[in-house]
């Protein structure tokens, strides 16, 4: 298996920190806000900081919520968050932390600041603060409230977090550089006043850490040893280090790495967040949703996805990964899997003359090719078919194949049939009922006189059929980097076809007894599963299409 761990630099420095003794064990943690649901760019996250941990004895991996912005948190989030998780395949035990567990502790940090002379309370308004900052090319300005002594300081901070003073009126800042080129280091801001309850504080904290001073604190406080974060909090990584030389408290490695994107689809929280307040997907679990939660609805395998994972490397760059990548670890996933099973999307009605009415007969099938230990089924039979509606042409051009009038086909698992008539609708001309022969000969599938049909096509017994409604997804979005910069609305850059709704589906009655998270292979036309949502009641079933058959990632890799 060990050629299956995937290598990354990541990966190297942890090794080289328990071979040179600089780490007896390492610990590293997946820090999410609960502020949305998780999407796969965090899925690489996950694999990256949990994998790190079960790929070494020695190593662990803690859940932290970094929970200090109540205005866009809540508990739906820290509970999705550790469904998704769990659902993923990997485990915390009992190292579930909140960064709001450490806020008594963080304060008193706050204070050991002061009292050192490093932090200070700054009654500027925020307008004063953003002008009084400089800029990229100008230094900042210090504050006129810089210079307050430690007492006044500890003072204002007490009243602070007594609940004395409006939100806005001070915020209490680090005592760093006003003209230091990296502005995260011109006196952040480090406490601001809230009148906003916190989903697990209540309303015991008027005042809550900035995520700059918690975030590196909270690690720290962790004992993480290896703290992985993306490239942009790589110029906070001085301001973190200051924190915690400052303070003299564990030192914790920060390395950054590349963000993980996905090709036609659009990440990050904000964006997301965006979706689902505008109604442009129906839930954070819309199936068209790159979320964990949405890709587990649509019938995407955690197997797939962490294979996904491991397959997309880390690197220091910013990584768009196509999403046939990811299509194609889920078919090679589902194929070994999902029982295969007939179904009729656009049902055409199809009379075999010769066939004795009343007549059942059970066809046998195998429930999976790829796994003997699968079994098999029998499908009913009988005198009344559906067959797709695309399957038939009256017409024909040159390279249809399938039925049309005179030709014979196969049916799957079935008997050979001829195509003698068509049944129109006198008014519309519709097409409403194909009228065909069977050869009684060819059970199985084959002719005793050895001749050949050109395709074969799937069917269901009329009267054994069951209905469902079939829903067919699409991608999120049709450009392959959906561009969401300039003021462009989300909306523009959604596919406005990316949901096809099917009422009057046609399935064999096998599939009365599906479950969700079992994926079935609709023979022909691509793996499906049971909704989980909206397919509650038996008699009311909902498919989801999870991916269709064809697979384009493999093609572009066997051609180059
Ligand atoms: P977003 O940009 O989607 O809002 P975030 O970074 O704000 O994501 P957090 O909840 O803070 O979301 O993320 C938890 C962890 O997941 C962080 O360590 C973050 O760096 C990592 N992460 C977030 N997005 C990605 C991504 N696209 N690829 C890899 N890791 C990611
Ligand atoms: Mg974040």
């Amino acid at each position: 298996m060990e050629d299956r761990i995937n290598r990354d630099f990541i990966r190297d420095i942890v090794k080289e920190d328990l071979a040179s003794g600089k780490h007896e064990s390492i610990t590293t943690r997946f820090p999410p806000e609960p502020n949305g649901y998780l999407h796969i760019g965090h899925a690489a996250s996950i694999c990256l900081n949990f994998g790190i941990a079960e790929e070494n004895d020695s190593a662990t991996c803690n859940l932290r919520f970094d929970d200090t912005n109540p205005s866009k948190e809540n508990t739906e989030f820290v509970e999705a968050i550790k469904e998704d998780i769990k659902w993923l395949g990997f485990n915390w035990d009992e190292r579930e932390y909140f960064a709001s567990d450490y806020f008594e502790k963080l304060y008193g940090f706050a204070v050991t600041l002061i009292e050192k002379g490093k932090a200070y309370v700054d009654s500027q308004n925020q307008e004063e603060i953003r002008e009084n900052r400089g800029t990229l090319t100008h230094p900042g300005n210090d504050s006129p409230y810089r210079s307050r002594s430690v007492q006044e300081n500890i003072a204002l901070l007490k009243e602070m977090r007594a609940g004395k003073h409006e939100p806005g009126s001070h915020v209490l800042r680090a005592k760093i550089d006003m003209s230091s080129p990296n502005l995260n280091m011109r006196d952040p801001v480090m406490y601001r006043i809230l009148d906003t309850p916190h989903h697990r504080t209540g309303n015991t904290w008027p005042i809550y850490p900035m995520y700059d001073f918690a975030h590196g604190l909270s690690d720290s406080i962790e004992e993480v040893t290896h703290s992985l974060c993306t490239m942009e909090y790589e110029d906070h990584r001085p301001l973190y280090d200051w924190f915690i030389n400052e303070l003299k408290v564990f030192k914790s490695r920060q390395i950054e790495f590349g963000k993980i994107f996905l090709s036609h689809t659009i990440l990050s929280k904000r964006n997301l967040t965006k979706l689902v307040e505008n109604n442009l997907v129906t839930g954070w679990n819309d199936p068209r949703m790159p979320t964990i939660s949405g890709m587990r609805r649509l019938g995407y395998s955690a197997h797939s996805i962490r294979e996904f994972c491991q397959r997309v490397s880390i690197t220091r760059r910013w990584n768009t990964a196509e999403i046939e990548l990811l299509e194609h670890c889920l078919r090679e996933d589902l194929n070994k899997k999902a029982h295969r099973a007939l179904a009729v999307l656009k049902p055409l009605k199809l009379v075999i003359e010769n066939y004795p009415e009343n007549q059942v007969e059970y066809l046998e099938a195998s429930n999976n090719p790829q796994d003997d230990s699968s079994g098999i089924r029998k499908i009913p039979f009988s005198r009344e078919l559906y067959i797709e509606q695309d399957d038939f042409m009256e017409t024909p051009p040159k390279r249809f194949f399938r039925l049309t009038p005179g030709r014979e086909v196969r049916l799957r698992y079935g008997y050979f049939i001829t195509c003698k008539e068509v049944i129109k609708d006198p008014v519309t001309n519709d097409i409403m009922e194909i009228r065909c022969t069977y050869d009684p000969d060819t059970r199985g599938g084959n002719a005793p006189d050895g001749r050949k049909v050109k395709s074969t096509i799937h069917w269901v017994s009329a009267n054994h059929a069951i209905d469902a409604e079939v829903r067919l997804y699409e991608r999120l979005c049709l450009d392959p980097e959906p561009d969401i910069s300039d003021g462009k609305n989300l909306e523009s850059v959604l596919n406005p076809n990316s949901l096809e709704v099917i009422n009057s589906a046609k399935l064999e009655p096998s599939l009365k007894e599906s479950t969700s998270g079992n994926p079935i292979q609709f023979e022909r036309l691509g793996y499906f599963c049971l909704d989980s949502e909206d397919s509650k009641d038996k008699d009311n079933l909902v498919f989801n299409r999870t991916v269709s058959l064809r697979d384009s990632w493999a093609k572009t890799q066997s051609s180059n």
